[in-house]
């Protein structure tokens, strides 16, 4: 694009926030970074990567950093509440040619990013206004100041601030689940990722490498309970080993509501969302983080493509829709396998379960 250099504000500073500014940096750029918390927060929470997220992160010029990282996940193996077998995933065929699947510490994960994004983030700032102008961004931050920017791009989550100041959207939709995450590290012995289905509840347990195994569970609902590990026990104690055995030595546990985030545009003017501000969706299939940095190599590649910013953000949302579209559905899909009666979804997976499941990630091997 010609006129470089555009000034770039970029609010938020989770996955999707860093990656851009990372991916905008290596095309010649030098955003701003603004974060809304006053530190960096790093989460004792595991994150599963699948291929495509492995990918993303040899475009962005970081897979050196974190191939050292956590484990790689070789194969899924999906087992019924008492422990039996339902079926198999073998994820190196699955995503031959894209990249490893890596389980690793959520806070590893952003440390690489952090030093990646290459410059400053500036903590405890946020955007209190925007004023879309001709041919830029007025905005107003909390402390008061302003500053134009020639695009904004938000990348401030679920809940983003920037989505309601531009009128792109409200709340987000809760997608139905009440979900716990927890790391144990002197827990029983668990070398592969392994999810127990009971009736409208899970438990997967990942290992992380180092003896550290992450736990995320989830039941149907949209109400967090007062005592999370009270509720966990009461809900998994009942499974098959190890799940007990993880219980007993899991001291923590974090809490929340799964969310969905559904828009008809993505940008206004000039500003522009990304990642879970602009498509969150439950965890289930473990593309959020993909998600998000494969939208940082892709506004990149729209921004250095294109002749002006307005077709950069056209070109964007146009190959970024189909992906996670795909996604968003596909979780839905999975989702409401959850409802089905153990008596009739456990003798499909027995006998489709590799194949459903690996489904579920076809148009996510293609290149972006
Ligand atoms: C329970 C759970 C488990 C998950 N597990 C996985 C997994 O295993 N694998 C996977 O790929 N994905 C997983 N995800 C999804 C993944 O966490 C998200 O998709 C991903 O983190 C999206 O990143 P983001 O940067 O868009 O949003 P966020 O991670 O929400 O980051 C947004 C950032 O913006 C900041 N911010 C918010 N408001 C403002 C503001 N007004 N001004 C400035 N800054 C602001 C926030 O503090 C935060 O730092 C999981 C999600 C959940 C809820």
């Amino acid at each position: 694009m010609g006129g470089f250099p555009l000034r770039i504000l970029v609010v938020g500073a989770g996955i999707a926030g860093l990656a851009v500014a990372r991916a905008l940096r290596r095309a010649g750029l030098r955003p701003d970074v603004t974060e809304r918390l006053p530190a960096p927060q790093l989460p004792d929470t595991g994150l599963y990567l699948p291929g495509n997220a492995a990918r993303a992160l040899r475009l962005l010029d970081l897979d050196g950093p974190v191939r050292p990282l956590g484990q790689v996940i070789h194969r899924q193996r999906f087992l019924d509440a008492c422990g039996e077998p339902l079926c198999e995933v073998d994820l190196d065929a699955l995503w031959a040619g894209v990249g490893e699947c890596r389980a690793l510490p959520w806070a590893e994960l952003h440390r690489v990013l952090l030093t990646g994004a290459g410059g400053e983030v500036r903590h405890g700032v946020e955007p209190a206004g925007i004023d879309l102008l001709p041919s830029g961004v007025g905005v107003t931050f909390a402390d008061g100041t302003t500053a134009e920017y020639d695009l904004v791009v938000g990348a401030d989550g679920p809940r983003s601030a920037v989505r309601s100041l531009a009128a792109l959207g409200g709340a987000p939709r809760p997608a139905g689940q009440v979900v716990y995450r927890g790391v144990v590290r002197a827990g029983p012995p668990v070398t592969e990722w392994t999810a127990l289905l009971g009736q409208r509840a899970g438990f997967l347990l990942v290992p992380l490498g180092a003896g550290r195994l992450y736990c995320y569970a989830d039941e149907a609902g949209t109400v967090p309970p007062a005592e999370p590990l009270t509720r966990l026990r009461e809900l998994f104690g009942g499974y098959a080993p190890p799940v007990p055995e993880v219980l007993d030595a899991l001291e923590d546990v974090r809490v929340g509501v799964t969310e969905e985030v559904e828009l008809g545009r993505w940008s206004r003017g000039r500003v522009l969302l990304v990642g879970d501000a602009a498509h969150a969706t439950a965890p289930t299939l473990s593309q959020g983080a993909a998600m998000a940095l494969e939208d940082a190599v892709v506004l990149a590649e729209s921004l250095t493509g294109t002749d002006s910013v307005e077709a950069a953000l056209a070109a964007y949302e146009s190959r970024r829709r189909p992906r996670t579209r795909w996604v968003r559905d596909r979780t839905r899909d999975r989702n409401r396998t959850r409802d089905v009666p153990a008596a009739l979804r456990d003798p499909l997976l027995r006998g489709r379960g590799a194949r459903i499941f690996g489904e579920h990630y076809r148009l996510l091997v293609d290149p972006l």
